[in-house]
């Protein structure tokens, strides 16, 4: 035991919580959905430069397929998302995770 926090400051991870499954998890592990302030909805990129409202979901097509489901995206970014909107939403989301797989084989 000789690792003591001297700096008084601990490292705050910030938790956001899955649109889809509930589960709390570090927000650099959730993918960001964001209502932008044109009334689009976007997938954000890793640097999580998009503005507007967001919801977080786990890096799992299911977590987001459950979101949908229950219409959580609804609740969390305040509007009525159509069928196609979320879709398209859904394109990006992969596409996203496909990227952010690709860069971990690196
Ligand atoms: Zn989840």
């Amino acid at each position: 035991m000789t690792q003591k926090a001297k700096t008084g400051k601990q490292p705050h991870i910030p938790m956001r919580s899955c649109t889809g499954c509930r589960q709390s998890k570090p927000k650099k592990e959730l993918i960001r959905v964001v209502r932008t302030p044109e009334g689009t909805v976007e997938v954000d990129d890793v640097k999580g430069k998009l503005n507007g409202r967001g919801a977080y979901v786990c890096a799992d097509v299911s977590c987001f397929d459950q979101a949908i489901k229950k219409k959580a995206f609804d609740h969390v970014l305040k509007m009525k998302m159509t069928e196609e909107q979320a879709n398209k939403v859904k394109d990006g989301f992969i596409a996203r995770l496909l990227a952010d797989q690709e860069e971990n084989q690196r």
